[in-house]
C-alpha cells in the first residue's frame, strides 16, 4: 500500500529535458515509483494536468525571528504556498536567533518547511563582543568566533555567511582568521552580501572570488540582483565567470526576480550618499510599518525611522529591471528570494518568488527555457547544498514535490499590504511523503525539519 499516488500528472525529467505522463507512488517518504502504478494507495492525488516538480529549494532566505510573532511561525507559511519545501536561513552574516534555539523549536514543533542553516558572521561578532559595525574585531574576538563558527558548522550548520555591507569594519584578515580552521572543506560553504553596491560592485565582486581562493571553500554570491543591477550587471557576470574559468575558483550566484530590495532601514545600506549612487530619492523607499505603514518615504519619515525604527523593514525600489533579467538567463545564477519578514510585513519577494520566475520570466517573458529554469529553483540548489536525494523526480528521491499549474501559475503577492498574498496556480505540495498543501490549503504544517549537511 503506498502512502501516496498522484495521477494525471506531468512529471519533470531534467536529464531528458521532457515532461514525462506518468504515474508516482509515494511511500515512506521516498518517491517509490514511476510508471503505470497497480498499487493502490491511502491518498490519490488527481493532478488535473499539473507539473509535478520537485519542491522548489530556496538557497537564500532569512528565517522569522521567533520572538516576534506569537507561534514563532512567520515567513516558512509564505515560502510553503508558493512551493518552496526546502529553505536556507541565517544569510547576509544575520541569524535571527542562534542556530541552537532554532534547531530546538523546529525538533518540538516541526516547521512549514525544511530549513538549513548558515552560521551569520555578523552574529557572531555580537556574541563575540564586537556590537559595532565599523570596528575591526581585536584577534580574542576573532579567536573567539572561530570557536563559535566551528562549534556551530560541527552541530550541523551549513557554513558560513557574511554581510559585509552590513558590518563595514570587517577585513580580510577577520575573514581569514574565522575561517582558519576550515580550509579547504569542500562539504561546507561560504556566502556573502556584498561590501558595495552599485558602481564600487566590481571592487566586491573581486573581494569574494579572492576569500574563495583563500579559503578553498565553495563560495555563494548573495542576492548579484540587488548589488549590480545598476549599470554593470553584466561586468559583474563577466567577472565571476572569468574567476571560474581561469582561476578554477568555485563561485555560484542567486538572485531574486525583482526590481526592488529590502533591508533594516538603521543599517549601513541606507548611510548617506545611498541616493546619489543609486541616482534614486526618497519617495523610491517604502516602509512597511507603524507609524508609517505602507507609505513612500519622504525626507522627514526617511530621517525619523532611520533613527526612531531602525530594524524597520523597507523596500528600496531602486534597480534596473532589464539586469533583472541577464542576472536570472545566467548559467551559474540560481533563484533564490532572499525573502524577510517583520511581524508579517516586508517584501513580496518571501511569498512570490518562485511563482513568479515560472510565470512571469519563463511563461511570459520567455527569458529562458523552461527546463533550464526551473533546474535553477530545484537541481541546481540541491546539488549546491549536496542534498543528494533532493531536487530531482526519481525513484529512490525523497519525496518533497509541488504540483503546479505551467498556464496559470503567478505570483499575487505586492508592496504594502499585500506581501505575503499566496501565489495562483500551486495544486499540491508534499513534503517527506506527506501532502501539506493542497489546492491553497494548508494541511500540515509540522512536516518541515531542520536538516543538517549531508
Ligand atoms: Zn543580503
Amino acid at each position: 500500500m503506498l502512502d501516496i499516488k498522484i495521477v494525471n500528472g506531468k512529471l519533470l525529467d531534467m536529464d531528458q529535458n521532457r515532461l514525462i505522463e506518468a504515474e508516482l507512488g509515494i511511500k515512506d517518504g521516498k518517491i517509490d515509483k514511476i510508471g503505470t502504478i497497480d498499487e493502490d494507495a491511502r491518498i490519490i492525488l488527481d493532478a488535473e494536468g499539473a507539473v509535478v516538480s520537485p519542491g522548489f529549494i530556496d538557497i537564500h532566505m532569512h528565517e522569522e525571528e521567533y520572538s516576534l510573532t506569537e507561534n514563532g511561525i512567520d515567513i516558512a507559511i509564505p515560502m510553503l504556498q508558493m512551493g518552496v519545501t526546502t529553505a536556507v536561513t541565517g544569510n547576509c552574516g544575520n541569524n535571527r536567533q542562534d542556530i541552537r534555539t532554532l534547531r530546538e523549536v523546529i525538533k518540538k514543533r516541526g516547521n512549514p518547511v525544511h530549513y538549513m542553516s548558515y552560521v551569520g558572521h555578523n552574529s557572531l561578532r555580537v556574541r563575540a563582543g564586537n556590537d559595532t559595525t565599523l570596528e575591526a574585531s581585536t584577534p580574542q574576538q576573532i579567536e573567539m568566533m572561530k570557536r563559535l563558527a566551528n562549534e556551530e558548522i560541527e552541530a550541523g550548520a551549513l557554513g558560513i555567511s557574511f554581510g559585509f555591507e552590513y558590518s563595514p569594519g570587517t577585513s580580510m584578515e577577520e575573514v581569514l582568521g574565522v575561517t582558519q580552521d576550515l580550509k579547504g572543506r569542500r562539504d561546507i560553504l561560504l556566502s556573502a552580501h556584498y561590501r558595495f553596491d552599485g558602481e564600487r560592485a566590481l571592487e566586491s565582486v573581486e573581494e569574494m572570488a579572492n576569500i574563495c581562493k583563500l579559503t578553498k571553500i565553495p563560495f555563494q554570491i548573495s542576492h548579484i540582483s540587488s548589488m549590480s543591477a545598476f549599470g554593470n550587471m553584466q561586468e559583474a557576470l563577466d567577472l565571476i565567470t572569468k574567476f571560474r574559468e581561469e582561476e578554477g575558483l568555485d563561485l555560484m550566484i542567486d538572485a531574486y526576480p525583482y526590481a526592488a530590495f529590502s533591508t533594516r532601514i538603521g543599517t549601513e545600506v541606507f548611510a548617506p550618499g545611498c541616493f546619489e549612487r543609486w541616482g534614486k530619492s526618497w519617495e523610491d523607499i517604502l516602509l512597511t510599518e507603524p507609524p508609517y505603514e505602507d507609505q513612500p518615504a519622504t525626507k522627514e519619515s526617511f530621517e525619523d525611522a532611520r533613527k526612531n525604527y531602525p530594524e524597520m523593514l523597507v523596500v528600496a525600489k531602486v534597480m534596473r529591471e532589464e539586469e533583472i533579467t541577464l542576472a536570472l538567463q545566467h548559467p551559474l545564477v540560481m533563484v533564490a528570494s532572499d525573502g524577510i519578514y517583520r511581524n508579517h510585513k516586508g517584501h513580496p519577494r518571501g511569498a512570490g518568488t518562485f511563482p513568479r520566475f515560472i510565470g512571469k520570466y519563463l511563461r511570459d517573458e520567455k527569458i529562458l527555457d523552461f527546463f533550464e529554469g526551473m533546474k535553477k529553483i530545484t537541481r541546481m540548489p540541491a546539488r549546491r547544498l549536496r542534498l543528494h536525494n533532493k531536487g530531482e523526480i526519481k525513484e529512490g528521491y525523497d519525496a518533497d514535490i509541488t504540483l503546479f499549474h505551467y498556464d496559470t501559475v503567478i505570483d499575487r503577492a505586492d508592496f504594502g499590504s499585500t506581501s505575503q498574498e499566496p501565489p495562483e496556480g500551486i495544486e499540491a505540495v508534499i513534503i517527506d511523503g506527506k501532502l501539506v498543501l493542497h489546492k491553497g490549503k494548508l494541511i500540515d504544517t509540522t512536516a518541515g525539519r531542520y536538516l543538517t549537511r549531508a
